[in-house]
């Protein structure tokens, strides 16, 4: 455009503005997706947001600089109210934090590179040389190893409980945390949850765990209280919301459900403004936040992860209902069968479907898996879950390999259970490449 097709006195207004109701409805996330949180007008009228490929950002002023600085250094708390520089904020990261706290209930989220980075820079930025850390097992590998094999060389310390757990082991859990943190001169800074505990899909009662956080006296509603966070990543945003039930900070792999395609990594965390303002701004010292083109590709994921999750659960269920009944199969987690009345009471409380993630468990040992896994000819061999594509791996094997043996027996990762990934394939499709592939079991 030239130079004299705009007044620049009079800053250009979107004749119309975002709305959120509509005659007191509120709108569904599945509507949101569209547009929320960007603004054509500023981007040329662009209906899609471009991808703004820029390491630092122009201030109107030099007091607006000023004030932006005031919020990235933590003077003012909510970080900066005008964008300074991509390690700290930019418009597609902006676009997408908006759009992912909307599926999750919450006032505020913050985009990263890879899942992991989201959750080491959430436990760094809330655990001090003292502190103790209770989590839930099993937790995703690399979660765990970062627990146990680097937080522990800065004398931060951990106590676990089973997934399942009772809210009596829960408290017995966090009483031993408190123990443990009067004598290294620490706090219980965090408890931090995986459900469902990938590959067994056994559930957490976040309800429980708040319960017994509140009656410890670790008060998560106060200031300094130990915050409750939550890997949502195999039931997340469709079929879990962590935050009505109790959690304070729900954390993502955004490279399964989220981006749903298998074409890229990234991860997130969202809750209030209070329990993000810390991550933030360890975020803005170390980097790590996702970058703008794997920004862009999330929003365009975003606008069908409903239709993608529903039906691959949709998938799950027929596959599930097949397998279930087949001479070869010796028994299915999937959290649409459950056997044990606890983890059913769990799920009928915390969950809105039952996913399409699950493990299978073959009639004998590692050799059947592998035949089965080497015979699919629809489904990939790979682990990672949650894109458009079936995929199904060996845990044992593969995930957990470095899971010591005893630990993996513990968990319920044994030789006979394959994980396995629906996508949106054609159900029936996937039915007769299942049933080919256990033919040769
Ligand atoms: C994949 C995954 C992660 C790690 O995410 P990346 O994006 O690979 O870093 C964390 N938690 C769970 C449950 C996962 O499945």
């Amino acid at each position: 455009m030239s130079d004299n097709d705009i007044d620049p006195t009079t800053p250009r207004k979107n004749p119309k503005p975002e709305v959120k109701t509509i005659g007191g409805r509120e709108l569904k996330p599945a509507t949101l997706m569209m547009g929320h949180g960007y603004d054509p007008v500023l981007s040329e009228g662009s209906l899609k947001p471009p991808i703004f490929l820029t390491s630092t950002f122009v201030f109107p002023s030099a007091a607006d600089g000023k004030r932006h600085f005031e919020g990235i250094t933590g003077k003012r708390p909510g970080g900066a109210d005008g964008l300074v520089y991509s390690r700290f904020n930019a418009p597609n990261q902006e676009i997408l934090e908006d759009r992912l706290a909307v599926w999750d209930g919450a006032e505020d989220a913050l985009s990263f590179s890879s899942g992991m980075t989201a959750i080491c820079v959430l436990m760094m930025a809330y655990a001090d040389q003292g502190d103790v850390i209770v989590h839930s097992g099993p937790l995703y590998a690399a979660s765990e190893g970062f627990v146990a094999k680097v937080l522990s060389r800065w004398g931060i310390n951990y106590f676990d409980f089973p997934a399942g757990a009772t809210r009596e082991q829960i408290d017995a859990v966090l009483e031993k945390a408190k123990a443990k943190a009067s004598e290294t001169g620490g706090k219980v800074c965090m408890i931090y949850l995986e459900s469902p505990g990938n590959p067994t899909n056994a559930l957490v009662d976040i309800e429980a765990v708040k319960d017994a956080r509140d009656a410890a006296g670790l008060g998560g509603s106060t200031e300094k209280g130990c915050p409750i966070a939550i890997d949502n990543t195999f039931l997340g945003p469709l079929w879990q919301r962590p935050l009505d039930h109790g959690a304070d900070i729900v954390c993502y792999s955004l490279t399964k459900y989220v981006g749903g395609h298998s074409d890229l990594v990234a991860g997130s965390i969202a809750g209030a403004k209070k329990w993000m303002d810390p991550v933030r701004s360890l975020r803005n010292t170390m980097g790590g936040i996702c970058d703008p083109n794997t920004a862009w590709m999330l929003l365009r994921s975003l606008e069908t992860v409903e239709l993608r999750m529903q039906r691959a659960g949709e998938n799950a269920e027929k596959v599930c209902g097949f397998l279930a009944k087949h001479p070869k199969v010796e028994g299915l987690g999937y959290l649409g069968m459950i056997k044990d009345a606890r983890q059913q009471d769990i799920y009928d409380r915390h969950c809105l479907g039952a996913g399409s993630t699950f493990s299978l468990l073959l009639k004998g040992g590692e050799a059947e898996c592998f035949r089965f896994l080497d015979a699919l000819k629809i489904a990939k061999l790979a682990v990672s879950l949650g894109g458009t594509e079936t995929l199904a791996s060996h845990p044992a094997s593969m995930t957990h390999l470095s899971v010591a043996e005893g630990r993996r027996a513990e968990l319920g990762i044994s030789d006979n259970l394959v994980r396995i990934s629906i996508g949106i394939e054609d159900a029936d499709d996937l039915i007769a490449d299942f049933e080919q592939a256990l033919e040769t079991v």
